[in-house]
């Protein structure tokens, strides 16, 4: 299977396995008892937490570890929307953010906070005048992902805190896409609250970590003694070793930008191959700044499930649209709010590359996946088997 779905999740990388083992079998104790297994897991825990600040420009106290980026983001939002003073009622979304996310927005609403959406532009980029003018001083809060997870578009996040800063609202950015991928740095990125995902970077799913920076007013969702009565909960301890082994693995701020600099040529020879042989092919965001290994296009009028059957039988794994919402018929909420005719829409394919992606997979792709399509020309779904 070539797997070009590195966006949905990424194999674990063999370190954070290895990490990861031991703690399963040897470091089992509860992180908050007093005998000495317990201590022994604490101090496990407190050297996983030093590796994770280390690696993304953070304070150790400033990392809450939480169960992925969807808890993370819900404490960000409903802490920082609570902890705000009175007055500051209204939340501020991306109108692009994740669908689960998008959900928790909608909870808000139905539950009577005000909420306004951050639109964008038909490339996928964030309309920054719009936000201009939506980001005021009633806000609570903004809350922005990093990076898109269909087209990959990245957000103006300096831009957005400085509106945000200015009307004296925090902003929380899900950065899930973005970490792992790019080099991050918390001290310099200009958000107050900030979500991950291990999973996103080769490390083990169901953990992540909310960012905090220190001093920003938060209230705590689930009550307990654990990551400084912020977030209760027996901590996840070998999930959080695999979390700080897979950012250790990631190397380097200039390892990551070689990285990202192989995976976007690789990208942008995969776009081109395509190109050359499907003249209907469309790349959404190709000129926008975006992730160096996401390619979301559509080849004429193919419906998405027949370009995903027809890579499912060169043994490609591939992705429509997000991957949670898989399998509805439903338009992507991406592109619908970047204006894409519903019937384009629904012809939406992904291929995302990571780590794991050679040269030899992209030939592979635009050598074979034209002519499999070619055959169901003109590019209507093949009759039922
Ligand atoms: N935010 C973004 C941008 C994502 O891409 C994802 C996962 O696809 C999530 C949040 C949710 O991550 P998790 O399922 O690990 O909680």
């Amino acid at each position: 299977m070539l797997y070009f779905d590195h966006n949905a999740t990424t194999p674990p990388a063999p370190a954070v396995l290895a990490a990861m083992l031991p703690v399963f079998s040897d470091v089992w104790a509860n992180p908050s008892s007093q005998h000495a297994p317990g201590q022994a897991a604490k101090r496990t825990l407190g050297a996983a937490r030093t590796t994770v600040a280390r690696a993304l420009g953070c304070k150790p106290a400033e990392v809450i570890f939480t169960s992925g980026a969807t808890e993370s983001n819900h404490l960000a939002v409903r802490g920082l929307r609570d902890a705000a003073p009175v007055g500051r009622r209204r939340v501020v979304f991306g109108s692009v953010e994740h669908a689960g996310h998008l959900k928790l927005a909608r909870a808000l609403s139905d539950a009577g906070t005000p909420v306004s959406y951050l639109p964008v532009h038909a490339d996928g980029t964030l309309d920054l005048r719009a936000a201009g003018e939506l980001i005021g001083p009633d806000v609570a809060l903004v809350s922005l992902m990093a990076a898109n997870n269909e087209t990959g578009v990245c957000m103006p996040v300096a831009e957005v805190a400085a509106l945000a800063h200015a009307a004296g609202a925090p902003l929380h950015v899900d950065a899930t896409q973005l970490i792992g991928k790019l080099p991050f740095d918390f001290a310099r990125f200009g958000a107050d609250a900030v979500s991950l995902s291990a999973h996103k970077f080769h490390g083990p799913k169901g953990v992540g970590a909310l960012l905090l920076r220190q001093g920003v007013p938060w209230a705590p969702q689930t009550r307990g003694s654990q990551e400084r009565a912020r977030r209760g909960g027996t901590e996840n301890l070998p999930g959080i070793v695999g979390l700080a082994a897979a950012l250790d693995a990631l190397g380097s701020a200039s390892a990551m930008v070689a990285e990202a600099e192989r995976l976007a040529a690789l990208r942008d020879a995969l776009e081109r191959g395509l190109a050359q042989a499907l003249p209907a092919l469309h790349v959404w965001s190709q000129h926008a700044p975006r992730l160096p290994g996401t390619s979301y296009l559509r080849i004429g009028d193919l419906q998405a499930e027949v370009v995903l059957n027809r890579l499912e039988r060169l043994g490609i794994a591939a992705s429509s649209g997000a991957a949670c919402s898989s399998g509805g018929s439903e338009p992507s909420h991406v592109l619908s709010a970047m204006g894409v005719p519903r019937d384009d829409a629904l012809c939406a394919v992904r291929l995302s590359l990571g780590r794991t992606t050679t040269a030899q997979d992209v030939d592979f792709v635009v050598a074979m996946l034209p002519p499999l399509l070619m055959a169901c020309s003109p590019f209507s779904p093949p009759p039922e088997p």
